[in-house]
């Protein structure tokens, strides 16, 4: 280790002339401590401030590279850590060749102000939790991070840590030292060596000690401190991602009254921006305790090359006064603290849920999602990862829009009550909401739910009709009330379900992929149609006019005129439950009744009309209402409240105004003709068909017999998941992959997700 024989030796007069030579900045040089190379503080006339650094000589210009690049790259995201400033020519950095005649190369950076950490003796929990959260951040900064040269061979790498011990420790000069960090790597060696190599890995800044951590004055009246720069990326490597979290721990605990309480405080903050897995809170404390070893035997080994030197032996006399300390701690406290530290994990909060939360709430995919945070056609979840929703369709206009969350919350700010006062955004509401349906549907009633609105739409048809039963396509689901599990068969033929009552008449769904009657039949339509001429006195038939819970079937051409014009004859009303499928999604149309040509008698809309704001509508005739008003009063609490009617019109603004009808017209054609050409020749993918971003991919295990391919539908929908795509299946055999996102979802999005698809396909075939 002939390392520090290539230490620069430069005076402050020659760092000075290099920084006006070289930089262009005329600045007074004063030496700041370093191991291995030379750092300079400047001080220009005007007040600036930066640092030159010139790098010991057997630096590699590739490190210094990956040094300069990551701190690029982490300026991105944080503004914890200085910025580069080209030379004169432009370059991130310079090389001169010293009176001794090597080579030394020499970088400027901006100066960061404030103390470090080192020098502030009152370590408060607070500013312990400052520093956890500043690591994180860095940490969370430097992700997707990388470059050739920090994949190296590096003696301050706790990856490496144990073997550099293991063969420097015997020569511990103290013998309490030696017998003490022998004792400590035995215990390490037990119980944490085989867990360290399983730790997830990244890059790391590998040096966050309490001197490259600066901290501001203290301000405001309790005198806190913040947290304000990491310095120093010169011992930058590929290592264990919680190396930074361990480096920072085994510094900031040196001389502390108790480590533990710092260990967990730190620990806080860290897990507040990123959580820990269970290995990195298993291992934690033996990598703290292996990062000071280290620190003892490097300096062990450097004190014999050089023993004059005092900054190669700062942090060893708080070692020797600490570590005795942290060796009395069970490693397992330490493992209970942290993981006590971290917020609930998704396993906990399921856990939790399962106490109190009835048993048959279902939770998407084998790893559930703990999701904190939407924007627009993404979701985050607690470990700040993003995900590409192409899922929920009831975010019409995008997760969180900050149009609708405004007008809702300036509403709820200033009044949210009922129907039976006057206020202007219902009938307001409602005459936006009738002007994006044909005539005679002109008279509307507000509820909280899809569900509430098909229970409404049925007491409407019985009121007008004086009739009971009614018409529905297999596989259908309308709600969950009574009488809508009654005419659900997705239900009442599901799991649980008791069949159909006597007063509810199924129809085949006109699938026209696997049902009797297929694409290339011109009068499909009509023939599925036929199936309601047999029943009597209907007081409705009600349908999804693009059914999604079937399985995102398009229904095939004239089939909902035919329908409707049997059901009409029969003397019954025509229900378009457009909960799915409302408000542009189709692409085509604003509903997807419109692509059939009909009109409905009633128009049942729900999930995506208040943007996730309860908030459900029927839309009706005059002459239906007339009926409806029998004498009995209609009247829901939350149904047309103040803020819900501010909500939806918010919602019909955005659709409007961003246009997103004819969006999901072009991004879905955009999406199908990619599903096609990338994933359309994998064996398993039957079908693709949809319309705007209302999207169904069939699987089938043979195409010829059409064999539902469940097990892979979840099996894809989980690794979609995994690889940051969120999907859902549905259809009666759950075969069929489920695609209606948010509305904003772009056509980089279509493109990202069809490619992942494709990939996960010839994964899934190999
Ligand atoms: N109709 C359809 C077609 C639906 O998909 C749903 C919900 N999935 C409902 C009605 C019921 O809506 P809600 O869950 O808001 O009661």
């Amino acid at each position: 280790m002939d390392v520090l024989q290539h230490a620069p030796a430069l005076t402050a007069a020659e760092a000075s002339e290099l920084a006006r030579r070289l930089f262009g900045v005329s600045a007074e040089a004063a030496q700041l401590p370093s191991e291995r190379d030379q750092n300079f503080a400047l001080h220009t006339p005007a007040g600036d401030r930066f640092v030159l650094k010139i790098a010991n000589a057997a630096d590699d210009r590739a490190l210094l590279e990956a040094q300069n690049a990551a701190l690029l790259h982490v300026a991105r995201a944080t503004s914890l850590c200085p910025r580069v400033i080209p030379t004169l020519d432009g370059e991130p950095m310079a090389s001169v060749v010293v009176s001794s005649g090597t080579r030394h190369f020499i970088r400027l950076l901006t100066w960061l102000p404030g103390q470090p950490l080192g020098a502030v003796p009152d370590r408060t929990p607070d500013l312990l939790v400052e520093l956890g959260a500043a690591i994180a951040e860095l940490d969370a900064a430097l992700e997707g991070f990388d470059h050739p040269a920090i994949h190296r061979d590096f003696y301050w790498d706790l990856a490496r840590g144990m073997a550099l011990c293991r063969d420097a420790a015997p020569r511990i000069a103290p013998p309490e030292m030696r017998a003490l960090v022998t004792t400590l790597l035995a215990r390490i060696e037990a119980r944490d060596a085989e867990r360290f190599q399983r730790l997830r890995r990244g890059a790391v800044h590998n040096d966050p000690n309490d001197y490259n951590v600066l901290v501001s004055e203290p301000f405001g009246s309790s005198g806190r401190r913040a947290l304000v720069g990491v310095l120093d990326f010169g011992d930058i490597v590929h290592s264990y991602a919680v190396a930074d979290l361990a480096i920072a721990i085994a510094y900031a605990v040196l001389d502390q009254a108790d480590p533990l309480g710092a260990i967990a405080a730190v620990t806080r903050g860290y897990q507040r921006r990123r959580p820990l897995e269970d290995d990195e809170i298993e291992s934690l404390f033996g990598l703290v305790i292996l990062r000071l070893c280290t620190s003892v035997c490097i300096a062990a080994r450097q004190q014999r090359q050089r023993p004059g030197d005092a900054y190669l032996g700062v942090s060893q006399e708080p070692i020797a006064r600490t570590l005795p300390a942290l060796a009395a701690i069970e490693p397992e406290a330490v493992a209970a603290a942290v993981r006590q530290s971290r917020g609930p994990t998704p396993e906990e909060t399921l856990a939790a849920r399962r106490r109190v939360i009835g048993p048959n709430l279902s939770v998407a995919y084998r790893r559930p999602l703990k999701i904190v945070r939407g924007w627009m056609q993404y979701l985050y979840d607690d470990t700040g990862r993003r995900y590409l929703d192409a899922y929920n369709n009831v975010p019409h206009v995008g997760h969180s829009h900050p149009r609708v969350v405004r007008a809702a919350t300036e509403q709820m700010l200033l009044l949210n009550t009922n129907t039976r006062y006057l206020h202007d955004t219902l009938a307001g509401f409602a005459a936006r909401l009738v002007a994006t349906l044909p005539p005679p549907l002109r008279i509307c009633y507000f509820v909280n739910s899809g569900s509430e609105a098909n229970e409404l739409a049925l007491r409407l048809a019985r009121a007008h009709t004086h009739r009971r039963d009614v018409i529905v396509l297999d596989a259908a689901y309308h709600g969950n009330t009574t009488t809508l599990i009654d005419i659900s068969p997705y239900k009442f033929n599901g799991p649980g379900g008791e069949g159909a009552p006597p007063w509810v008449h199924v129809l085949p769904l006109p699938d026209s992929y696997r049902g009797q009657y297929r694409r290339g039949d011109p009068r499909a339509g009509e023939r599925y149609a036929e199936f309601a001429r047999h029943v009597r006195n209907p007081s409705a038939f009600i349908a999804e006019s693009a059914p999604s819970v079937g399985g995102q079937i398009l229904l095939p051409d004239r089939y909902l005129a035919s329908v409707y014009a049997i059901v009409r004859a029969a003397g019954g009303v025509c229900i378009a439950d457009e909960v799915q499928t409302a408000y542009g999604r189709m692409g085509t149309h604003f509903y997807a009744f419109e692509a059939q040509r009909v009109v409905p008698d009633i128009v049942v809309l729900g999930k995506p009309i208040g943007n996730g704001y309860p908030l459900g509508a029927v839309v009706t005739t005059a002459e239906i209402a007339a009926s409806f008003d029998n004498g009995m009063e209609f009247f829901s609490t939350f149904g047309g409240s103040t803020v819900s009617c501010a909500a939806g019109l918010a919602v019909l603004d955005v659709v409007e105004e961003e246009r997103l009808q004819e969006h999901a017209r072009t991004t879905g054609a955009v999406l199908i003709e990619r599903l096609r050409a990338l994933a359309g020749d994998h064996p398993l993918v039957g079908d693709i068909r949809g319309s705007g971003l209302f999207v169904g991919i069939e699987l089938v295990k043979d195409r010829e017999t059409l064999q539902p391919a469940a097990a892979e539908a979840s099996d894809v929908s989980n690794r979609m998941r995994d690889r940051g795509i969120l999907l859902g299946t549905d259809g009666p055999f759950h075969n069929v992959i489920k695609i209606r996102p948010p509305m904003p979802f772009s056509a980089a999005d279509a493109e990202h997700l069809a490619m992942t698809l494709s990939e996960i396909l010839a994964d899934m075939s190999v």
